[in-house]
């Protein structure tokens, strides 16, 4: 096949839009139990990137809406933090019902707001009432150290403990998934929780909060709409705020973590990520193009562990990338009503779109090749072509930065040691991805890089049981499996003296 055999990328598009209006929940913030009015009178627009409509209006949230929020969640949390694992449990247990029974209302709220296809909202809602789930039987395992005498005439009891109010921010890219990530461990070692989501996507996170209104204790969910610099900022720095939870880019992380030390507050980061693919001479060439076909394009590359950065050995890089390429001219783009076939929606927004845009023109004015795409498509909405930059230079601009879109660049590499060396020559450390068939690289190459996930063989498969998060300028703290209870609750040792 070559490149002129190829058909050009068009936007598929439904004869009629998609209409939310009838699910878009109440305007306002969730504070307490119910919906109450903004204390400012600024709202924000949220836009379908697939039509560029605005579907809803939002708070523009202010500090005294964050500090009414954190009023409710602290005294919700006082009798939420002394209720057993199994009420808890419930109580997590009954939100994945309700998520379960209402799937179809937010999953078109989430592709309405994100323009994501239908197999893309579809897995999100899975993976929240799965988050949900695990979450439920895991607090109920939740232990400690077993206490003993270490000092003479002392008994030592460990406890843990439930860290207080938890304040959350959350990113555009998978609003209702990344909010139960976050939510679904706080609640079940009995915090309580005030949730900013992105100003951008807030619908989801809105609608599951009117879902479970009165289904839950009131206030231990609490979400307050808004801007970052206004609501995420006082999150970051309310004193009564034990623990802040970002997952967001790395300026927003390092803004709240700046924030967060001047209460000593704990911090939680998952940032971006630009994970690096590393394809060895004796790999299933053809599996791992397919892997980049899924796994680099997944959400139009709007993930931070999108293969996105593929280091191949130069003995098979016209053969990986001709497979590549073929792969990626089958991606289907479009707006999510256009059907079950669309494979890839439009960038979150025009700004986003701009600056995917803008990466595109810079790779190719400094003389690199698109093997296939790096144009942007017809609007309205923020479309971009499934891209591949093939024999990318080392330390090339588009393959060192999260680009975050659908592009994909190839470089290779001529051994092991240099391919470890390049792949881990970046300021991220989310994820990334090793092909081979040799049982001894499988093993000793994840060994050698600098990255929270390592995958082999695959790429993007997550579990709840296992855990997610960076290393590096990626952040720190640990989303899913019992690691995320750990980082949202703490230890108390208790020492009584029964001597004498
Ligand atoms: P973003 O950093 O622009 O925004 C994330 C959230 O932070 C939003 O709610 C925003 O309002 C808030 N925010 C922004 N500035 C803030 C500040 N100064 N103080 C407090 N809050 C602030 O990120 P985004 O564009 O919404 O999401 C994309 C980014 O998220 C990418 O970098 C991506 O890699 C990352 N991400 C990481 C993971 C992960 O698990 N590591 C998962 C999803 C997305």
């Amino acid at each position: 096949m070559t490149l002129t055999d190829i058909e050009p990328f068009t936007v598929q598009r439904p004869a009629a839009g998609q209409d939310p209006s009838a699910e878009v929940p109440p305007a306002g913030h969730f504070i307490g139990g119910s919906f109450v009015p903004g204390s400012g009178a600024d709202t924000i627009d949220v836009v379908d990137p697939a039509t560029e409509n605005v579907i809803a209006q939002v708070p523009a949230g202010t500090a005294a809406d964050v500090d009414a929020a954190v009023e409710a969640a602290l005294a919700a949390q006082k009798s939420w933090g002394a209720t057993t694992p199994k009420e808890r449990s419930e109580v997590l247990a009954r939100i994945a019902n309700i998520i379960e029974a209402n799937r179809e209302s937010l999953e078109l709220l989430e592709s309405a707001n994100t323009g994501k296809p239908r197999a893309v909202v579809e897995d999100d809602v899975s993976s929240t009432i799965d988050t949900f789930r695990f979450m439920a039987g895991a607090c109920r395992t939740l232990t400690s150290l077993a206490g003993g005498d270490y000092a003479t005439g002392h008994t030592s009891v460990i406890l843990r403990e439930a860290v207080g109010v938890v304040g959350v921010i959350t990113p555009w890219n998978y609003p209702l998934l990344m909010a139960a990530w976050k939510v679904a461990p706080i609640l079940a070692a009995g915090n309580s929780v005030v949730l900013k989501p992105s100003e951008q996507t807030p619908l989801s996170t809105l609608k599951l909060a009117e879902l479970v209104a009165g289904q839950i204790p009131d206030g231990i969910f609490n979400v307050v709409t808004g801007h970052g610099r206004t609501v995420g900022q006082r999150l970051a720095e309310h004193p009564a705020i034990a623990l802040v939870a970002l997952t967001g880019s790395v300026v927003s992380g390092q803004a709240v973590a700046e924030t967060a030390a001047r209460t000593v507050k704990r911090v939680h980061l998952e940032l971006g990520g630009k994970a690096p693919v590393v394809v060895f001479p004796d790999a299933d060439l053809a599996a791992a193009a397919a892997g980049v076909r899924n796994a680099g394009f997944w959400n139009a590359g709007q993930d931070c562990g999108a293969a996105c950065r593929v280091l191949v050995h130069e003995s098979v890089a016209e053969e990986f990338t001709r497979l590549l390429v073929q792969e990626v001219s089958t991606l289907a783009v479009g707006a999510p009503g256009a059907g079950d076939g669309v494979e890839i929606g439009p960038m979150i927004s025009r700004p986003h779109f701009e600056r995917v845009r803008a990466a595109l023109a810079e790779a190719k004015a400094a003389g690199l090749h698109a093997a296939i795409g790096g144009n942007v498509l017809q609007g309205p909405g923020y479309f971009i072509e499934p891209t591949v930059f093939s024999n990318v230079p080392a330390g090339a601009d588009i393959a060192s930065h999260e680009i975050f879109g659908p592009v994909v660049t190839v470089e290779t590499f001529g051994s092991t040691e240099e391919a470890i060396t390049r792949a881990n020559e970046t300021p991220y450390g989310l994820s990334a991805s090793v092909w081979t068939r040799d049982s001894a690289l499988s093993l000793n190459v994840p060994k050698a890089l600098d990255f929270g996930t390592v995958w082999v063989n695959s790429h993007l498969v997550l579990a709840c049981e296992v855990p997610w998060g960076g290393f590096k300028g990626s952040g720190y703290g640990r989303d899913l499996s019992l690691y995320a209870l750990d980082d949202f609750s703490r230890t108390k040792h208790v020492m009584i003296n029964h001597g004498a």
